[in-house]
């Protein structure tokens, strides 16, 4: 399987402050990578420095065999990434179908449409004329990730999901990966709760203060490792 994304010795940061160290990073079609970390390790700068959201010019950033280090957003959501960000920023004046429809304005053709996107998160349909913001927390987590799909990206990232949700609904949410993996896009998830992302990843990556402290296959792993890949020493299980 190739590589969708590659970073190779990514540093970033905001102004003076460097948050990412050398961070070395692969996932391949059809994967699901957990990134995981403590609170300010830099999971979401990550996600921001692929997306274009935090500039990172001449930085080594590969996106299906491209370099897109310096790259606007928009540019590199239309090469196919889609970012469902933490907090999940719906749009209030707008309904459910109106925030989905919004994500097919960028990005590409493929098999998410309105409907695809309601057959895995049926409740959607049910939903679909209702203000985005009236929704529960689960329901407006589906509505971020199905918004995202309707980009029919090569690549999705996954920020931090199951913030604020009770862990049967974040379930139910990361029940749909098998279904986003099989149409074809690799996902990267952003979680706080390592027993999840151990779950529901095929790999994973243990980022502490800025560096990747941890990496290997989510089945090798055990808490043990990942507690001390939180605060200790950097470990490669391949
Ligand atoms: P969390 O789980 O709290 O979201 P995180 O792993 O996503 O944490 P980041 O948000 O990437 O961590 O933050 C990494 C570091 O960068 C932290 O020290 C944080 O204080 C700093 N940082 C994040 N955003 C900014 C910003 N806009 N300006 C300055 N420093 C920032």
């Amino acid at each position: 399987m190739s590589d969708v994304l590659q970073t190779r010795k990514l540093n970033a940061g905001y102004g003076d402050f460097q948050a990412l160290f050398d961070v070395d990073f692969e996932i391949a079609e059809g994967e699901v990578v957990a990134l995981v970390g403590a609170n300010g390790a830099g999971k979401t700068t990550f996600l921001r420095s692929l997306t274009g959201l935090l500039a990172t010019q001449g930085q080594d950033i590969t996106f299906q065999g491209a370099p897109i280090a310096g790259l606007p957003a928009f540019r590199i959501a239309r090469l196919g990434m889609a970012l469902s960000p933490e907090g999940r920023r719906l749009f209030p004046s707008l309904s459910v179908e109106e925030n989905l429809l919004l994500g097919a304005t960028v990005g590409r053709n493929g098999y998410w449409t309105l409907d695809t996107v309601r057959g895995l998160f049926p409740i959607l349909r049910e939903k679909a004329a209702v203000p985005a913001t009236l929704l529960s927390g689960g329901q407006q987590q589906m509505v971020a990730i199905g918004r995202a799909l309707m980009s029919n990206p090569a690549l999705l990232l996954l920020d931090e999901v199951s913030l604020g949700l009770a862990p049967v609904i974040v379930r139910d949410i990361y029940a749909a990966l098998p279904q986003i993996r099989d149409s074809g896009a690799a996902v990267i998830m952003v979680e706080q709760d390592i027993g999840t992302a151990m779950s529901v990843s095929d790999r994973l990556y243990c980022l502490q203060e800025g560096r990747v402290s941890l990496t290997g296959r989510s089945a090798d792993l055990d808490r043990a490792m990942l507690s001390a890949a939180y605060f200790g020493k950097t470990r490669d299980v391949a």
